[in-house]
């Protein structure tokens, strides 16, 4: 296994063996370890002593099903503290096979008009991985579904996968991310939440090419378990209601959960004033399965981001005429500009979606920013086309572009506005807290600031996955938020997508299998209390990193109105006390 280094500052590299400390971390368990031992915490997040760290899981690269997840590391623009993001795509299955355990940017050029892009493919003669640089100057300044297909033109000879930035990072936006190809080669799957999009613009590297060509692939040290592992995985996730073919993610995709959260009063609807919209109907994966249903003429089911997913939860929204509008409509994007900026129509949000993809912008962060400005007066809320053209402002850094670009935090205090519903500066996702008082717990208390993936306690409090609580209760939810932000930092490490948690929580054999699996790669013999405090363990890491980078217990709270304004329909408050939110890191 290799650790392969990246110097900006003079276009060098190195392959060197990966380190034996290492060697049972991967995924976001390493991003983070290697934050914590080689950025200096109160380095600027776009400054040369910032790096950029690319860690496929321990599964990526193997046939365990839907495990092509690529982490993303380094110190965020956004929050200031350390932040992981991760994306399923081929790119991701690539690095793995070339047996690159771990791919750090490091440095940056002083000149700063060019950008450079490396090929990375493997050295048959050599027995190893090399790398080529390519001048990508180019390539600057273009809408990323533009440059796709030109990349993959220039590289025609070769079978490759793609990494690249848009404009949005390389003006620096604490909301700019970095994009992976999907299976039909769009730049459609981003590792969007925290900035590191503009962590790789201010290296000036645009494009990371892989080519796994005659690589050896991922090493199993236990075939036979593997298999076993793997198997019992397969079944959990082909009979459980949510992830099963056909079943509700595979039908709706993730926007399913709009009519869920809407009937449960979470769904944030007019910058979090209500958590009902009376429209939600319209927007809601039902919606989005029958409208192109009623365009092409026949139901289409969703499919694979990557390679190996048995999931497939990723939709594509039809034009009227039949052609692509946009892959995919997740919930959280689907959301962040339908009922939080109370924009009704799929079209529009469809067209939002589109244009954040390509320009790099994360489209959580932007809908969340834009219902800011809508709170401010900027535009009034449903302003479909208003929206379309303040996307367009960021993406083409005009001055309220360059404001809002800057995430949720940094434009509540430039338009005044107080309501600004963010954790550490970054927006937040789809769930009410108000409502939803577990998913409030890991919001406030996330290393990562308000992310829903962190601990997604949605599963108890909503979909009955694992157990049934009440989500208005303010019972025990900072232990279960401890406990899913624990489970979810293995979950991040393994390479696994997080969605098969719904089969793993509910089907022990499940679970099982995704431990055997891992120790069949890596030669351990964990037990499933075992991972759950290998996340724990990544959880601490990445608390101290934030510490030492300034960001204590008064970070870890929700915004001021969140705890005083009653939300409707069931008018209730954040009331959980700040002792028990600091018992998330203080008992863990
Ligand atoms: S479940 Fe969805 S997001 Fe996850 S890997 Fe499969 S298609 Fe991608």
């Amino acid at each position: 296994m290799w650790f392969l280094r990246i110097n900006m500052a003079d276009r060098s590299h190195e392959f060197t063996p990966a380190p034996e400390k290492y060697k049972n971390l991967a995924g976001r368990a390493l991003t983070s370890n290697l934050i914590a031992d080689e950025v200096p915490p109160l380095s600027h997040p776009l400054g040369p002593n910032n790096k950029l760290f690319f860690c496929p899981g321990i599964m990526t690269g193997t046939t365990a099903p839907t495990s092509a997840r690529i982490s993303v590391g380094g110190k965020s623009p956004l929050t200031g503290g350390i932040k992981e993001a991760n994306a399923g795509t081929s790119w991701a299955i690539n690095i793995a096979k070339l047996r690159i355990k771990a791919l750090i940017v490091e440095g940056q050029p002083e000149e700063k008009d060019k950008f450079w892009g490396i090929l990375i493919h493997w050295d048959a003669e050599n027995e190893k991985p090399a790398l080529e640089w390519f001048d990508a100057t180019k390539y600057i300044g273009q809408d990323v579904y533009d440059i796709y297909p030109k990349i993959y033109k220039e590289f025609e000879d070769r079978r490759i996968s793609v990494c690249s930035i848009g404009t949005a990072s390389e003006f620096g936006y604490g909301n700019s991310g970095v994009v992976f190809n999907d299976m039909a080669k769009r730049p459609s799957r981003y590792a969007g939440r925290g900035g590191l999009g503009a962590v790789m613009g201010s290296k000036r590297l645009k494009f990371i090419i892989m080519d796994d060509t005659g690589s050896p692939g991922v090493e199993i040290k236990d075939k036979e378990l593997f298999d076993v592992g793997r198997r019992k995985l397969v079944n959990a996730l082909r009979e459980h209601p949510i992830t099963k073919p056909k079943g509700a993610l595979n039908t709706y995709g993730t926007a399913v959960l709009v009519n869920i959260l809407n009937e449960a009063g979470g769904l944030p609807t007019r910058n979090f004033s209500s958590g009902r919209f009376e429209d939600a109907a319209k927007i809601a994966g039902e919606a989005i399965f029958e409208g192109n249903k009623k365009r092409l003429g026949k139901e289409v089911y969703n499919h694979a981001c990557s390679p190996g997913c048995i999931i497939r939860c990723s939709n594509t929204w039809y034009k009227e005429d039949k052609t692509e509008h946009v892959s995919c409509l997740e919930y959280e994007s689907n959301w962040a500009f339908g009922a939080n900026c109370c924009i009704n129509d799929l079209d529009t949000i469809a067209e939002l979606i589109k244009l954040c993809n390509g320009y790099g912008l994360d489209t959580i962060e932007t809908g969340v920013s834009i219902g800011v400005a809508m709170e401010a007066g900027v535009l009034p809320f449903g302003d479909g086309p208003g929206a379309i053209e303040l996307v367009h402002k960021m993406g083409k850094g005009e001055p309220m572009g360059r404001i809002l670009g800057s995430g949720t935090g940094q434009a509540g205090k430039v338009l005044g506005v107080t309501r600004v519903p963010a954790v550490k500066n970054q927006g937040m996702p789809a769930y009410e807290p108000r409502a939803v008082k577990g998913i409030g717990v890991t919001y406030a208390t996330s290393t990562m600031g308000a992310d829903h993936t962190a601990g997604y306690t949605i599963c108890p409090e909503i979909l009955g996955v694992s157990a049934e609580l009440d989500p208005l209760s303010d019972e025990g939810k900072a232990a279960l938020s401890q406990a899913f932000q624990a489970t979810t930092a293995f979950i991040d490490s393994s390479g696994h997508c997080l969605f098969i948690a719904f089969a793993i929580l509910d089907i022990p054999s499940g679970f099982e299998g995704f431990v055997e699996e891992a120790n069949a790669i890596l030669g351990t013999d964990w037990t499933a209390d075992d991972v759950v405090n290998y996340g724990a363990e990544v959880l601490k890491v990445e608390r101290k990193f934030n510490e030492a980078a300034g960001l204590g217990k008064a970070d870890d709270r929700l915004p001021e109105f969140m705890l005083t304004e009653p939300l409707p329909p069931h008018n209730v408050v954040f009331g959980i006390s700040d002792e028990a939110l600091d018992s998330v890191f203080e008992d863990l």
